[in-house]
Order: C-alpha cells, then structure tokens, then sequence
C-alpha cells in the first residue's frame, strides 16, 4: 500500500500514512505553545 511520509515543520516530528487515509491527526505539538496541533508537511 503506498504511503506518504509527513513531517512537523515546527517540531520535526515524523509520521507516515497510507495515502488513503490523508493527513495525520493534528496532535498537539509540543512546541507550540497551548494546544496548538502539528503543521504537518508531506516528506516523501
Ligand atoms: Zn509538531
């Protein structure tokens, strides 16, 4: 099944998901301040 690789601009977290599923779950990025979510960016 093919994947897309995705990366947080702002804390670099990374993650991969099919292609079918779309974009990750927002989250909650540690480096934001509040309970802002991860800016996610595909890194394939
Ligand atoms: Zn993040």
């Amino acid at each position: 099944m093919p994947t897309n690789k995705w990366m947080c601009t702002h804390c670099g977290r990374r993650t991969s998901r099919s292609v079918s599923s779309g974009r990750p779950l927002p989250g909650k990025c540690s480096r934001k301040e509040g309970n802002r979510p991860h800016s996610w960016v595909k890194n394939n």
